[in-house]
């Protein structure tokens, strides 16, 4: 959109505009979306541009600016959350109405969702074919963006710590921070590493929990500081020079593809079961076992290795994710939508349509689910993918004589109110895991699955 919007020639105003659908994400992201903004602006004004920032309802905000700055109009890159669509489609038709340039762009997923489509024309509910369809119609290649044509004057901006975007987080940003590999740079430079050295191993280590083996991409992707285009193209090329992960890791980078695709056919799937058949489920609500999962005290160890990573760090491994999935939804009949919003609001990789499909495929409430009886056994992944414990050894502390300074950094970032001590003795396991799977197993069945 930046390359389209440089080539008109004209000078262009970039703008980000903190509407109250972006008020309203999660803690951790709304952070993240804080350091993004900050690197963003940055990198333009090193080229002599700016990033205007303005608060308030999409439409209004940029009405005012068309009208304090002449522009001939907008452009944007398209986005698929329903919320987004809606917004998008009323601020396109008031500008169009106005005989004003409104083009949005692709370029936040490899292909537009409705592009990708069956033999018949629909949309596809299951991942093998869709992926399939999308490398035989393959990728258009990234657009670099060109240099910005700055205006004569500028339009008043907000000032980015007046928004106090980190405001939610009870754990503060000194926590989080190390963790963050943040901008454009930074997403490139990961890109870069990964294809070096870590390309071949891929498709063996990737459900690692205890190695760095996976690119960590997802958290630039989420705040558009790399585009999949630039990705799929650049692991193409190391295919091409004989690198032997780089198709599985394009397949991966294609769910997240099948997520966008998904949502934007089905929008229903973040916020209710995608298989109405899942309806008349009794899943467990709030209770003292969720909360016990969200402080990562299940005493399940790799489960709580898990949710403390997470609340530490901002990521989670993705086995790991559908591991702690799985124990909520399965081993505790918890509704899969109280870890959907926890996720949300944990994750610096936080992207609504990955996390909608992660969560209802773990439950079978999803497209492509896992089939109800398939039921993680926290014990036996952590025994296959942490081998020699170090990834549990890493995030906790209880009954240890070293703690890792990892483990430890969890209870110096969670809340007192929390009244969680290291010196505890581990917590006792929330639910017998054969039991729990009995138990799941029997509710399952007998809601016909
Ligand atoms: P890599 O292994 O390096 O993969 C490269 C890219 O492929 C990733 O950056 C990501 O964009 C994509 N990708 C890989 N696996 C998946 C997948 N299973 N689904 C969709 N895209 C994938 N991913 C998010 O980006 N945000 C979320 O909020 C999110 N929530 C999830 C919730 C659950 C319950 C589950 C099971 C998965 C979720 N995922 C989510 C998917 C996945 O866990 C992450 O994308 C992955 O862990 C990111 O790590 P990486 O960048 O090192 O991945």
């Amino acid at each position: 959109m930046l390359a389209a919007a440089g080539a008109t020639g004209r000078p262009v105003i970039p703008v980000f505009v903190l509407d109250p659908e972006t008020e309203a994400i999660g803690a951790a992201a709304k952070w993240r979306l804080g350091l993004a903004l900050a690197t963003f602006a940055a990198r333009l004004e090193a080229e002599g541009s700016r990033l205007v920032l303005r608060r308030g309802p999409a439409l209004g905000v940029l009405e005012s600016l068309l009208a304090e700055t002449g522009a001939a109009g907008m452009m944007w890159t398209r986005s698929y959350e329903p919320a987004a669509i809606t917004r998008d489609a009323a601020v396109k038709a008031a500008l169009k109405a106005r005989g004003l340039v409104a083009d949005s762009h692709s370029g936040a997923t490899l292909a537009e969702p409705w592009e990708v489509t069956t033999g018949e024309g629909g949309f596809y509910k299951v991942y093998t074919p869709f992926w399939k369809a999308l490398s035989a119609r393959g990728v258009p290649a990234p657009v670099p963006a060109a240099r910005l044509r700055v205006p004569d004057a500028w339009p008043a901006s907000d000032r980015l710590e007046d928004w106090h975007l980190g405001a939610a987080m009870r754990r503060g940003a000194s926590v989080l921070l190390p963790h963050a590999v943040v901008g454009e740079a930074a997403a490139r430079a990961r890109l870069m590493g990964f294809l070096d050295r870590k390309i071949d191993r891929y498709r063996d280590d990737r459900d690692r929990l205890d190695l760095p083996a996976t690119s960590g991409l997802s958290e630039n992707l989420a705040w558009g500081e790399i585009g999949p285009r630039e990705i799929w193209h650049a692991a193409a090329e190391a295919e091409r020079a004989g690198a032997r992960g780089a198709e599985h890791f394009r397949k991966e980078l294609a769910w997240r593809d099948f997520a966008w695709h998904l949502m934007y056919h089905t929008p229903q799937i973040a916020t209710a079961n995608w298989r109405p058949e899942w309806d008349g489920f009794a899943w467990a609500g709030e209770s003292e076992a969720a909360e016990r999962w969200r402080q990562g005290m299940t005493g399940e160890p790799v489960v709580d290795a898990a949710m403390r990573e997470m609340y530490v760090t901002g990521t989670m491994h993705n086995r790991a994710r559908m591991i702690v999935a799985s124990y909520l939804t399965k081993h505790l009949l918890t509704h899969w939508k109280i870890g959907l919003d926890w996720f949300a609001d944990c994750l610096t990789d936080w992207d609504p349509a990955s996390n909608a499909m992660g969560w209802q495929w773990v439950a079978g409430s999803g497209p492509d689910a896992a089939p109800y009886f398939r039921i993680f056994n926290p014990a036996t992944q952590a025994e296959k993918f942490d081998p020699e414990g170090r990834y549990r050894a890493r995030w906790l502390a209880e009954g240890r004589r070293n703690p890792a300074p990892e483990a430890l950094s969890y209870f110096a970032a969670v809340p007192k109110s929390w009244r969680l001590d290291p010196g505890q003795p581990p917590p006792r396991p929330l639910v017998d895991l054969a039991e729990g799977r009995a138990r799941a197993l029997a509710a399952l069945a007998a809601r016909g699955a």
